[in-house]
């Protein structure tokens, strides 16, 4: 693919949603040419069969070869460098008090925890609302949030830090049971919650969401600046899928809710989580027929229009349209239809 991109996604839009030649070619510029989705990466086997054997958890934290992940504020210590950062792993010893779970173990054998340390012990504050921008990261140690330092970390850090802001937000948020309200304990690998007064058992919750990228008959692309985000903030058009529907459906309905306009050839490029609660992102593109206008919803989203890819780059590049960052799955969708690497902020 060359980095104008203009041949490869002219030829994804042939045909209604395309054909198998040009779907295959959208999968492979989003997994491969781009660089994958920055937070569906892992090294480090989950070993899910070990969080039902307690003895083998107990033995995992008494040897000082596992390391641990300490979260505060559903952040880590991260060592940033030159253009790469990596995790501040401890042995358990040096780990303090907190929910604990199992994250997994690796060809060598060694074992992962993640820890949910007091509030303020790592001197992390609050994280800046979603759609703030925020500084690049600059060499040293020091706290950090997924969103700013996962494209800076190498496959395992990435899976790692991901998986464990899951397991703490839930933990976090999901205390006590939802059949009798009784206070809820964390099993041994921490990835379940038993209810000491019913019995019942709580799993980690997860929210899917759909995210899409419309394209028109002109493989023009439709960005959408939503109600919350700061000005020139623009993004692909995302929502929650409802109980009883299917992602498919939930493509089509947020489309039409939020911009009026119906598509078709709705087909699913990727996914990856979004643990800021506990999102799971399930990527789409779809088309949308000719002669259709555009009828914002004035709730959520407060402009929306179609963008050629000149005149994407040419309105990012003076600064007048801000993409989101590169770590969000909208930003790797975006750049797979432009057909090249893209600006984002942090
Ligand atoms: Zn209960």
């Amino acid at each position: 693919m060359t980095a104008g991109g203009a041949g490869a996604g002219g030829t994804a839009s042939v045909g209604a949603g395309g054909s198998d030649a040009a779907r295959e070619q959208e999968a492979q510029e989003i997994a491969g040419d781009l660089g994958g989705f920055v937070l569906a990466r892992g090294e480090v086997d989950r070993a899910s069969a070990r969080r039902e054997d307690p003895d083998w958890i107990t033995a995992a934290w008494a040897d000082d070869r596992t390391r641990v992940l300490v979260l505060d504020e559903g952040q880590a210590l991260i060592r940033f460098g030159d253009g790469a950062a990596e995790l501040v792993l401890v042995p358990p010893a040096q780990a303090p008090e907190g929910v604990r779970f199992l994250l997994g173990t690796d060809a060598d054998g060694t074992a992962y925890f993640g820890v949910v340390g007091p509030p303020g012990g790592l001197g992390a504050g609050a994280l800046p609302p979603p759609g703030t921008d925020m500084a690049a990261p600059e060499p040293g140690v020091r706290p950090a949030s997924l969103r700013q330092a996962a494209t800076l970390l190498g496959d395992r850090d990435a899976g790692l830090f991901t998986h464990a802001v899951a397991l703490a937000n839930w933990h976090e948020r999901h205390t006590h049971c939802p059949r009798c309200g009784a206070l809820t304990v964390p099993a041994p690998a921490g990835h379940m919650r038993r209810c000491p007064v019913d019995g019942s058992e709580h799993f980690p919750r997860i929210d899917p969401a759909v995210i899409m990228l419309v394209t028109d008959d002109e493989d023009r692309c439709l960005l959408a600046r939503n109600r919350m985000w700061p000005p020139r903030r623009v993004s692909i058009l995302a929502g929650f899928v409802e109980a009883g529907e299917s992602a498919e459906q939930a493509v089509a309905r947020e489309v039409r809710e939020e911009t009026g306009i119906a598509v078709s050839g709705i087909r699913y490029v990727g996914s990856q989580a979004w643990p800021m609660p506990q999102s799971l992102m399930l990527g789409f593109r779809a088309d949308a027929g000719p002669g259709q206008q555009i009828i914002v919803d004035d709730e959520e989203i407060a402009e929306a229009r179609w963008l050629s890819r000149a005149e994407l780059a040419a309105e990012v590049a003076s600064g007048e349209l801000l993409l989101p960052p590169p770590v969000s799955i909208a930003h790797q969708i975006i750049q797979s239809w432009y057909g090249g690497p893209l600006p984002g902020t942090w």
